[in-house]
């Protein structure tokens, strides 16, 4: 494998050469979103400048160009995990729109009274309070497997939790907050076998290494579109065709009818089926020009983030009170940690000053940071575009802040 060139990489992302507060941003927020590269920014000044017309209805030749760009997009989305057939793909706003399109429609379709849907402790609220949601209006119920104090799902536990009675196994592929890598496909393999239907949350797996939907063999895939180096509003939705077309729509309008008659309207089959009005046109292509930007780069990234992991876990573990909350054998490039006797968001505060942004508090995942007996955490999260001059800005500032508020 040719060596990373990150300063090459860097070159690309005209963000990361600005700074905040008189100093060199050091950008360590990629789990919340990530930045972006020219080959996306100029993929929407383009549209806009040159070919903005809607899709799927003009005759005109804007339009024809807009919707083959549009469908090529759909094309992109595929490949890029790893499905020849582009048909499962729903472009949609983001992950948080595709869990409640599926915990709403096929909730409908498939869920009734006694019937379990299970997840697990570690997931982002996204995860959560749409299967809540679908659980109240069918009788079912949310059932929660439980994860270890390392951030590991406990797969025994998992196991057990499977019955006749699950009806869909829903988890993340990588916890946002702790970084934890899910065995997906092991899941998804025994919540198959106990005859549920399986949703994987790959909102922070997406960005980080090569996702091969088939050999995960779940049933839907989501992931954003704004934290796998494209732009927000948009993300994918892929579920099987099949699957997808067994359910009733989500919304309604323009573009996801057959035929409209005050007599009964028929509706189109996926993916048009689940994309009703204008979609996010301009979104759905600097989607596509991040995932061709990202793929080929995609492994030699993975193991630059895997370095860079390495050595900012071993660093902050040496800075005296400091904890690293989540110590899965598999992580991405995500470290979260607390320092004793202060508040994760003074710790973030105290960084932002120099320079180096980081998350704090409880990353959307209350019931995990309750389960672990923690308020919150202050969260790094890396992405391939960061250094190893970075870590030492972090560590750097960590110490600082450890000074300040002991
Ligand atoms: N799932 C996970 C694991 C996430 O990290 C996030 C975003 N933090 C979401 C779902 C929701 O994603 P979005 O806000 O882009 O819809």
């Amino acid at each position: 494998m040719p060596a990373f060139d990150v300063a090459a990489v860097r070159r690309e992302f005209p963000i990361l050469g600005t700074s905040v507060h008189g100093r060199p941003l050091v950008y360590l927020d990629n789990a919340a979103t990530s930045q972006k590269p020219l080959a996306v920014i100029r993929r929407l000044e383009r549209f806009y400048a040159e070919e903005n017309a809607n899709v799927h209805r003009g005759v005109h030749r804007l339009s024809e160009q807009a919707t083959s760009a549009y469908e090529a997009a759909r094309a992109v989305a595929a490949r890029f995990l790893g499905l020849a057939d582009p048909r499962g793909c729903v472009f949609v706003r983001g992950a948080t729109e595709g869990i409640n399109l599926v915990a709403d429609s096929w909730g409908r379709a498939h869920l009734r009274p006694g019937d379990e849907i299970l997840v697990t402790h570690l997931e982002h609220h996204a995860n959560i309070v749409p299967w809540q949601l679908a659980a109240e209006r069918s009788g079912a119920r949310v059932v929660v497997a439980p994860v270890t104090p390392r951030g590991e799902v406990d797969l025994d536990a998992f196991r057990a939790l499977l019955s006749p009675r699950t009806k869909m196994a829903a988890f993340a592929h990588v916890s946002n907050a702790l970084g934890t890598v899910n065995p997906a496909a092991e899941m998804t393999r025994l919540a198959k076998a106990a005859g549920a239907a399986v949703l994987v949350d790959g909102c922070q797996s997406a960005a980080h290494f090569g996702v091969d939907v088939p050999s995960l063999g779940c049933d839907f895939f989501v992931f954003s579109g704004h934290k796998t180096f494209g732009p927000t509003g948009v993300g994918v939705l892929w579920g099987r065709p099949e699957l997808l077309d067994s359910m009733p729509p989500y919304q309604s309008g323009g573009d996801m009818i057959r035929k409209v008659d005050f007599d009964g309207t028929t509706f189109r089959e996926a993916p048009e089926r689940f994309e009703a009005g204008t979609p996010n046109i301009s979104g759905v292509l600097g989607l596509a020009a991040a995932l061709e930007y990202f793929m080929p780069i995609r492994e030699a990234a993975h193991a630059h983030e895997q370095a860079l992991l390495a050595a900012a876990t071993e660093r902050l573990r040496a800075v005296p009170g400091l904890t690293v909350v989540g110590e899965a054998a598999e992580k991405v490039a995500v470290l979260s940690f607390n320092l004793k006797g202060a508040h994760p968001h003074d710790i973030g505060t105290l960084l932002d000053a120099d320079g180096v942004a980081v998350r704090t508090g409880h990353h959307c995942c209350m019931p995990l940071m309750k389960g672990l007996g923690l308020a919150g955490t202050v969260r790094a999260s890396f992405a391939f575009y960061n250094t190893m001059e970075e870590v030492d800005a972090l560590v750097r500032a960590v110490e600082r802040a450890r000074k300040m508020t002991a």
